[in-house]
């Protein structure tokens, strides 16, 4: 798995954005550790994938991953 980058502000610190509700307790940890970001429960192909921690650009497309 690559890297992502930030296109705003070439960070790496870059998280995947999950949609869907989550009631899974282990991924709830997650998301408070800031592992990974969640989209809410509504997605289409436009919906970002990824999520910068530093800059909160929200960035890629999950319909083409
Ligand atoms: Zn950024």
């Amino acid at each position: 798995m690559s890297k992502k980058k930030c296109p705003e502000c070439n960070s790496e610190n870059v998280i995947p954005i999950h949609y869907g509700y989550i009631d899974d307790p282990d991924a709830v940890e997650r998301i408070k550790k800031g592992e990974f970001a969640t989209g809410g429960c509504c997605i289409d192909e436009d919906s970002p994938k990824w999520q910068c921690r530093d800059c909160n650009k929200e960035f890629g497309k999950v319909g083409n991953i």
